[in-house]
């Protein structure tokens, strides 16, 4: 892990918050190339969730509503996670995740805990200038109750029949107690969730349909299946609404964790909502002629999480020849922060003008970076190292004889040339090639339940 950390701080991907006043424990910002690379998840989500598909649409809550929402949900009750401190080290960990019999961690003195209690997890604040109980409201500790209170409003302003899905990507903040490991366990935190609503007795062909899908989706942005799995949880675990819940776990360097859940929620926050609100949350259904309140399935999934995932998938440091080594990422092409470099193979007067030109013609298609400081070996190996699949080299017979470039393959290295009025359909055919080809892999994949 500490590898990955510091080529996110060297190369831009990600740095501690507020370094230059110390920092500030367990928040990061995200780099220009992190930016990059967080803007690709969520599109490549988006394009998989909400556009190629005709019974999801997409929805923008508020982070701050009605407290209401939250004593509806259950989470300003329930939203509590069993804590223990350790009396001689007053570091403090959540009981579900340490053996309270054990040592401590952290110092290693025996029986030193104390009774677990539960702690409240959302994070408060408060709304106008008079700061007291009646001001109190949350930052949502999950997108997912943006859609079931606009339910109603979503369903009627577009007219939809079930199975009808409503999408959200946005922040959302909990008051961890043990934060840690990089960006994997933040209080702010970035999800992708899409509540799944289906009529009552639909939802368990709904839930393994999803649970596919979802897991289908990370070997889609070219995960290694072998190093993804489920974890279904066992059902005496479960809330009592809960018809099922399973995660999407990956293997971690610091061991296999969740990326993702999917959990079929029955109807419960449909009636939850309804029975605060006082509003009928349900749908006509025609061929009964009767008011249902529709089931339903939630895939929440994490874009920090996504964003550790791939950047582990895709690190490797290769030997080469001559006992030559490059690190290099991997990364699908959907999702590295930079396609194309364009690099001239010297800061020469006669191949800087075609290089811009080159680099001008592609911008308007692809995400790209000029680079021509230092030798083109070394440009070579700052684009492995942030991932660039495609780089782009003007020499001397681009400018003196063909008008062609040559195209260098990130993971063969292999080198093509190209004229340059074919260069964008053929870096195009390259990227289109690459999502068939895990659009395949996902899709001849049964992933094993
Ligand atoms: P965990 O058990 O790891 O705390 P969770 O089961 O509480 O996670 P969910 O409520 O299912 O998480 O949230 C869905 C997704 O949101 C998670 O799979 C994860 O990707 C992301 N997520 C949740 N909490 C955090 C966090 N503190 N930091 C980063 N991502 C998070």
């Amino acid at each position: 892990m500490d590898t990955i950390v510091s080529l996110c701080k060297r190369r831009g991907f990600v740095f501690p918050a507020a370094e230059i006043y110390g920092g500030f424990a367990n928040a990061f910002d995200y780099g220009p190339l992190g930016t990059e690379m967080r803007r690709n998840i969520r599109n490549a989500w988006w394009q998989s969730m909400v556009h190629g598909r005709d019974d999801v649409v997409g929805l923008e809550a508020t982070v701050i509503t009605n407290p209401k929402v939250w004593e509806a949900s259950g989470h300003v009750t329930t939203f509590n996670d069993p804590m223990v401190d350790c009396k001689n080290c007053q570091a403090r960990f959540r009981a579900d995740h340490i053996d309270l019999k054990a040592p401590c961690p952290e110092c290693g003195a025996v029986g030193q805990f104390t009774e677990p209690r539960l702690f409240n997890m959302m994070l408060r604040t408060y709304i106008g200038p008079v700061q007291d109980e009646s001001s109190v409201a949350y930052l949502r500790p999950e997108t997912a109750q943006g859609m079931f209170i606009n339910f109603e409003n979503v369903l009627t302003a577009t007219r939809r029949k079930l199975p009808v899905g409503i999408a959200q990507i946005g922040r959302s903040f909990r008051n961890e107690i043990t934060p840690g490991n990089f960006i994997f366990r933040t209080r702010e935190f970035e999800q992708m969730e899409m509540e799944y609503f289906v009529k009552p007795g639909e939802h368990h062909a709904a839930y393994d349909y999803w649970r596919k899908e979802r897991f289908r989706w990370y070997v889609r942005l070219g995960v290694r299946p072998e190093r993804l799995r489920f974890m279904v949880h066992p059902q005496e675990a479960l809330a009592h609404y809960s018809a099922g819940t399973t995660d999407v776990e990956y293997l971690y360097p610091i061991g296999w964790q969740e990326v993702e859940g999917i959990a079929s929620r029955t109807d419960f926050d449909l009636k939850q909502h309804a029975a605060y609100s006082g509003r009928q949350l349900t749908y006509f259904d025609e061929e009964s002629g009767q008011h249902i309140v529709p089931y339903c399935v939630e895939p929440a999934a994490g874009v920090d999480r996504t964003f550790l995932m791939l950047l582990c998938d895709a690190y490797d440091e290769e030997t080469l020849e001559k006992n030559d080594t490059r690190v290099v990422l991997h990364l699908h092409p959907l999702v590295a922060p930079v396609t194309v470099a364009v690099l001239p193979l010297s800061r020469n007067e006669k191949l800087v003008p075609t290089a811009r030109t080159v680099w001008d013609l592609l911008r308007p298609h692809f995400a790209t970076q000029f680079d021509d400081a230092q030798s083109i070996g070394r440009r070579y190996r700052r684009q492995d190292e942030i991932g660039t699949p495609w780089c782009v080299t003007v020499d001397f017979e681009t400018v003196e004889q063909d008008n062609a470039v040559t195209i260098r393959d990130r993971d063969s290295m292999q080198q093509e040339r190209v004229p340059i009025e074919d260069l964008v359909a053929a870096l195009r055919e390259r990227f289109d090639a690459a999502v068939a080809q895990t659009n395949r892999a996902a899709d001849a994949f049964e992933p094993q339940l």
